[in-house]
């Protein structure tokens, strides 16, 4: 078999132009502007390049977007000077702070010093516990959009297998409990599990969200399964991600591609998460 390919690139392109562009026409019509504001610290060559696509990802759905930059020697007191001066601005709707941040300042402090009706990547604990407790919140980004291309394929997870390789709390928690939302019965596998093949050999629908290149093989993938692969990997100027695509796309139904599956429907998740915050916040 070859899997049909879930593209990221083409859903989220969709969404785009058609869903939140909408949307944005509609608030500008109130004259609300959704604004979002990206702080980035250092000049790190990976999150300068995730930053340009969340900037063209903006002016594809029609709403501002502006880059806050700060040399990697700026202290924490100051970011967190300039995320209260955001927290008060009527005028911003949505802020992140791309990682990784240099070590002398607490991700922890930085993040949670963001108001939750602002934090347009789900990572303070307000958001992450409405989550937990299956209320309105803002999703953060990459499990929503993993939700959204398993959404695209059609699928219905009620009563499906999702087995989710990795625990973290931005991708593989958020992952687990969304699936869990939607009735599927949700195995979570991390660097302690015993016998991973076993764990994988029953499911509809893997994620796989480990870190380390090429992880997951075709022979470990059973029939009828659809993988979502999260990771993202530069290994000699070739971008792979956590799964082997070329055995996997030969045993799965369907299959993420890297580049142009998760990382697209991660920034688009972004982008309609700001929309969202300017909806709820006017
Ligand atoms: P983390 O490093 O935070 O977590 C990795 C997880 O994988 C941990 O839970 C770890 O287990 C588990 N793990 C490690 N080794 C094994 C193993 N041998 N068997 C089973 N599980 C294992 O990763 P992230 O979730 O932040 O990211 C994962 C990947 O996704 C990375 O490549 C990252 O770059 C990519 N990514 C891509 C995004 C996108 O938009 N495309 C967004 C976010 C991440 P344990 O908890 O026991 O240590």
């Amino acid at each position: 078999m070859t899997a049909k390919i879930i593209s990221g690139r083409e859903v989220a392109e969709n969404i785009l132009t058609t869903n939140l562009k909408n949307k944005v026409i509609e608030l500008n019509k109130k004259n609300i502007n959704p604004k979002l504001i990206v702080i980035l610290v250092g000049d790190m060559k990976a999150s300068a390049s995730y930053v340009a696509q969340k900037e063209k990802f903006a002016v594809k759905a029609g709403i501002e977007s502006d880059i806050l930059r700060f040399e990697s020697t700026v202290t924490e007191e100051q970011i967190l000077q300039e995320i209260n001066k955001i927290n008060n601005d009527n005028s911003i709707h949505g802020v992140i702070v791309q990682l990784p941040l240099p070590d002398h300042i607490s991700v922890a402090k930085v993040l949670n010093s963001i108001d939750p009706s602002k934090d347009v990547d789900g990572f303070t604990p307000t958001n992450v516990g409405k989550l937990f407790l299956g209320e309105d919140t803002l999703v953060s980004c990459t499990p929503k959009g993993i939700m959204q291309m398993l959404d695209s394929t059609g699928t219905d997870l009620n009563g499906k297998n999702v087995t989710v390789v990795g625990r973290s709390n931005i991708v593989g928690k958020p992952a687990a409990i969304l699936c869990l939302q939607q009735n599927a019965t949700v195995t979570m596998c991390h660097s302690r599990t015993k016998d991973l093949d076993a764990k994988l050999s029953d499911a509809d629908v893997i994620i796989v969200a480990v870190g380390i290149p090429k992880f997951i093989h075709g022979d470990q993938i059973p029939e009828n399964c659809i993988v979502i692969d999260v990771g993202i990997h530069n290994i000699e100027g070739k971008l792979c991600g956590d799964v082997d695509f070329e055995s996997a796309s030969k045993k799965a139904t369907a299959i993420t591609p890297v580049p142009g599956g998760v990382g697209p429907m991660t920034v688009c998740a972004l982008i309609e998460n700001t929309i969202i915050a300017a909806e709820r916040i006017g």
